[in-house]
């Protein structure tokens, strides 16, 4: 298997791995991009703008918001990643025919329930599976979706911090007169790289968080059909799906990276 679990199938804590890393080329490429781009954005808005503005409230207010967004983005990046998504316990490759406990997956043998899918790049069956995004070098699952969904949250926020820190005094240029395409862009390629790196970050992020409040409030995955019924009794208004992902009271850990929320099951019976 390509994703690395820290116990062996065979181990019966396999249903509970304390280490869960898939190594996949492509998304340990995309997810160190990933990195590399926010540690930039951060380095080139110290040099190029902050430092320069000479104006230590300015530099410290705004600082210390972007940094704060950028760490946490990172914070649920790495959560997301290294959280095992819900794999399935593997078992014995399915024979044809009605088996007993419920549908086999015919690739690795789990016993599947509504909802889980198979991941051919983590070569597991995964609960509650959204879809395998190579950005958090991971499956977007049952147990790591809160982290992917704060991950997204935080990376349009600090990228709309940019957009509107650069793009407020360029427009105020604009609007008086004073913007001059040769001795304001040219001197300032850096600041230009910082606004099509946030903007594009900010496109990617607000839309894949759009589309994840969306399925999370109909409970449903990115891989699902829309008329799909997940099958939990009194499961039906968007607030209990909320708080099947986030948790099950509402809390300031539910925006926060480092508390893990109750297994889904749980959150449905409070
Ligand atoms: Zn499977
Ligand atoms: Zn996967």
């Amino acid at each position: 298997m390509l994703s690395w679990a820290g116990t062996t199938e065979m181990d019966p804590a396999a249903h509970a791995p304390r280490v869960w890393f898939v190594l996949d080329a492509l998304g340990l490429v995309c997810a160190t991009a990933t990195w590399l781009l926010v540690m930039s954005e951060g380095v080139v808005l110290l040099c190029a703008w902050l430092l320069p503005v000479r104006h230590p409230a300015y530099s410290l207010v705004h600082g210390s918001l972007f940094y704060l967004l950028a760490f946490l983005a990172l914070a649920s990046h790495a959560r997301t990643m290294l959280t095992d998504p819900g794999a399935l316990p593997a078992g014995a490759p399915a024979r044809p025919g009605p088996t007993p406990g419920g549908p086999h997956c015919p690739l690795c043998g789990a016993i599947q329930p509504p909802g889980a899918h198979h991941c051919s790049v983590c070569e597991r069956c995964i609960r509650g599976m959204d879809h395998h995004c190579p950005w958090v070098n991971n499956c977007v699952g049952e147990d790591n979706r809160k982290f992917f969904l704060l991950f997204t949250l935080y990376t349009a926020l600090a990228a709309l911090h940019l957009l509107l820190l650069l793009g407020v005094p360029a427009l105020r240029a604009y609007a008086l007169g004073e913007w001059n395409l040769r001795t304001t862009v040219q001197p300032r390629g850096s600041l230009v790289f910082l606004f099509l790196v946030a903007l594009k970050g900010f496109l990617f992020a607000a839309v894949m968080f759009t589309v994840q409040i969306h399925t999370i409030l109909t409970d449903r995955t990115g891989i699902e059909p829309p008329q799909r019924q997940r099958g939990a009794p009194g499961l039906v208004s968007p607030w209990m799906n909320l708080k099947a992902v986030l948790g099950h009271r509402p809390s300031p850990a539910w925006i926060s990276p480092f508390a893990s929320p109750e297994p889904r099951a749980m959150s449905l019976q409070l």
